[in-house]
């Protein structure tokens, strides 16, 4: 059922955070509940074609493998369409522990798929992402803005915005927190969140190699820490562009950051080893802290956490904002049955219901993502040959390697139709 016309609430559904995952969040709630408004406060300018240069840190120089799964998502969303074009295909994933023998290789076609993911610069995503927001009549942005606090009131929650210094207050049946990993309103509001500091940082850069990487992502662990290269540029061409994404403590942090390109490239071909040929170019650095955060009760009255708010991994699986993603379809799902059922969308009953049903999910991401890191991280002996054991039995147990490649695909509930349930 609709919202009738004199509405009490400014906006239906405020969502604090304009990122990946808000602005999916936006794109959905549109396109399900295209009789609802929806409001996304975004901390930064947006970054529009005409504002190619505005800085929104969701969409800076990282890219994300989107999963199969996700990818479904999109072309659910009608977003596919404008990312298709510049979304390398991953067709096979080669994961192992580097100075070890251990690997295990994983296939598109063994799994019926044209792709098990695909790799997008985050940066065309924000985008496309705002290109198809701004066809949608019924989302509206403020931005350069802050949500700086949210109020229960009956029935919904008034938040406080700050723009500029001028401070306003809006009111939603619903707030949604996507404002990041190191989210200030989650603190800000007391949900308790669980971290866990790996001690390590995702040194994230553009590189090439001298062979073409045909659509190979690879996921390497080594005594330093685990990396990944993931395949760019654009399907069909012989791209040797990839992704890097190095995991390293503090210091071999400094000492990469310290050092000339040729410097970094010569560490880099030592610890990635030469399946991929020689690298030739490293572009511009940057990083991040890896941190495990998980908040066990992310929902209340009116308000309720996603996205990396909610939850964040280390990069290394490339599974946050592919389980994001999940968590929003699911939360979209729920507001369609309360707006069907009358109930305020806000309601704690509503909130519950997502958060019952994403629990599962976000415990055995974080569960297979970390896991990764615990055991190939460890450098015991003992470890190091159950390491290979378990790669070599991945590569030759036909369910193990599904297992495995399922998660890999972001597989779910909200991708019916490529594959059983979990
Ligand atoms: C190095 C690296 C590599 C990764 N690779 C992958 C991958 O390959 N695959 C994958 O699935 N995931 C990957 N991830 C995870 C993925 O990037 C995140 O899950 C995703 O960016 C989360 O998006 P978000 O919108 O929740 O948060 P963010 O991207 O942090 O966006 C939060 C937004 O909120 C805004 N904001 C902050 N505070 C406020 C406020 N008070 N009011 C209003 N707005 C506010 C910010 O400006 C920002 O735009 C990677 C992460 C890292 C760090």
């Amino acid at each position: 059922m609709s919202e009738p016309a004199a509405s009490p609430f400014d906006t239906d559904v405020l969502i604090a955070g304009g990122g990946l995952a808000g602005a999916t969040l936006a794109l959905a709630l549109s396109r399900r509940l295209p009789h609802r408004r929806v409001t996304v406060v975004e901390a930064y300018p947006l970054a529009t074609d005409a504002t190619p240069d505005a800085y929104q840190p969701s969409y800076d120089a990282r890219s994300t493998a989107l999963a199969w799964g996700s990818r479904l998502i999109y072309d659910d969303l009608d977003l596919w369409p404008q990312l298709a074009g510049r979304a390398m295909p991953i067709r096979h994933i080669h994961v192992s522990d580097r100075g070890r023998f251990g690997a295990t290789r994983l296939a598109a076609e063994e799994h019926g798929q044209d792709a098990l993911g695909y790799v997008v610069d985050n940066r065309l995503m924000g985008l496309a992402l705002m290109q198809a927001l701004a066809e949608r009549p019924q989302v509206h942005w403020r931005a350069p803005a802050r949500v700086m606090d949210v109020t229960p009131r009956p029935s919904g929650v008034s938040a406080t915005l700050d723009t500029n210094g001028n401070s306003a207050t809006m009111t939603a049946q619903c707030v949604v927190v996507a404002d990041g990993g190191r989210s200030g309103l989650r603190e800000r509001l007391g949900f308790r969140a669980d971290t866990r500091d790996y001690g390590q940082h995702a040194l994230i850069a553009n590189v090439s190699t001298r062979q073409p990487h045909a659509g190979t992502a690879y996921e390497r662990f080594t005594d330093a820490g685990p990396m990944a290269l993931l395949p760019r540029g654009r399907p069909g061409a012989a791209a040797c562009d990839s992704a890097l994404v190095w995991t390293l403590n503090d210091h071999d942090l400094e000492q990469v950051l310290a050092g000339s390109d040729a410097d970094r490239l010569a560490l880099l071909q030592a610890r990635f080893g030469w399946r991929q040929g020689r690298f030739t170019r490293i572009g511009e650095c940057s990083h991040y802290p890896l941190k495990l955060t998980t908040v066990p009760e992310a929902v209340r009255p009116g308000m309720v956490l996603v996205g990396n708010a909610a939850h964040t991994l280390h990069p290394v699986a490339g599974q946050g904002f592919n389980l994001a993603l999940r968590g929003l379809m699911g939360l979209v799902e729920q507001f369609e049955k309360a707006d069907t059922a009358g109930t305020p969308l806000g309601h704690l009953g509503v909130l519950q219901a997502y958060q019952d049903e994403h629990r599962r999910d976000w415990q055995e991401t974080v569960r297979f993502s970390d896991s990764l890191i615990q055991v190939f991280g460890a450098r015991s002996r003992t470890l190091a040959a159950a390491r290979d054991a378990g790669l070599v039995g991945l590569d030759l147990v036909p369910g193990a390697r599904r297992w495995f490649a399922r998660r890999a695909m972001g597989l779910g509930r909200f991708t019916r139709g490529i594959g059983d349930e979990r």
